[in-house]
């Protein structure tokens, strides 16, 4: 069975260190653990501890730190979502899915027609969502949220940002379901193997304009569709995630 695992970040190298105070409750009031039960840390980096429960106070837990070491659990090809987001509860579950599909980044996309926007606080909520996630299924590295961004700031990134500088093969896709446009699967097959860095767009409900497909499409994104039918965004996500982390782990394809 799996150990209980808690955020710690930054992780000490050594020692002992205190839960933060909600995981010190949870750890006492929910999973009832106690002194000398083993545990799990991660800091979200990267790195894994395994330790145990040295001291519980009131709202204090103290974990002795055994071994810490890097472990991934990371897609070797990174995918970028750039999407503009759901509607309330739909965020979290989105978060949810999209951090055990292993998706590196998620870019909030705000667009002429977007509905939810992408506040401080909802982006906070959705870092903490990360967090939620990684605990439950052995993500050591945290998907990272990243400040939203327009279209046109979007169109206006160069390959050679920061996040794309180390990698060769940059692909940067649309979805959207008008028009001619390729499938997902034929474009992500059709890579050439080795190493990939992918950033897709996901338009908000009500879809992406005329004008902002002509501006993805001008600035070197290729358009792909998703099937016959219209998917919610978060469904469109989640398939794009999905289909990429099939690829990169079952098949080796990209
Ligand atoms: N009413 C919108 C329209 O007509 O474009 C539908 C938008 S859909 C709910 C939200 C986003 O999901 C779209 O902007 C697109 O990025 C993606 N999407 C949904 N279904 C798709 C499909 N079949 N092919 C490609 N993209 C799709």
């Amino acid at each position: 069975m799996s150990l209980p695992r808690f955020y710690v970040s930054p992780m000490p190298p050594g020692g002992v260190v205190n839960l933060s105070p909600e995981d010190a409750r949870h750890a006492q009031s929910v999973l009832r653990l106690k002194v000398g039960d083993k545990v799990q840390l991660f800091d979200g980096r990267g790195f894994e501890a395994n330790g145990q429960i040295a001291a519980l106070g009131r709202s204090a837990v103290q974990i002795e730190i055994a071994r810490i070491e890097p472990v991934s659990r990371e897609l070797r090809n990174k995918l970028e979502l750039v999407m503009a987001l759901p509607k309330g509860d739909r965020q979290k579950q989105l978060i949810d899915v999209l951090v055990q599909l292993g998706v590196d980044q998620l870019t909030p996309l705000e667009c002429e027609r977007s509905v939810a926007q992408p506040t401080d606080n909802a982006i906070e909520r959705l870092q903490r969502s990360v967090i939620e996630t990684c605990k439950q299924c052995g993500r050591n590295q945290l998907m990272k949220v990243n400040q939203p961004v327009s279209l046109s700031q979007l169109t206006a990134i160069s390959d050679l940002d920061a996040s794309l500088a180390h990698c060769d093969q940059p692909i940067k896709l649309y979805a959207h379901p008008y028009g001619a446009c390729s499938p997902l699967i034929k474009q992500l097959t059709s890579l050439p193997k080795g190493f990939v860095h992918g950033r897709v767009v996901v338009g908000p409900e009500g879809g992406l304009t005329d004008l902002e497909c002509d501006r993805l499409s001008q600035s070197g994104w290729t358009q792909v569709e998703l099937g016959k039918r219209i998917l919610r965004i978060e469904t469109a996500a989640i398939m794009i995630a999905a289909a990429w982390a099939t690829l990169d782990a079952e098949l080796s394809i990209i």
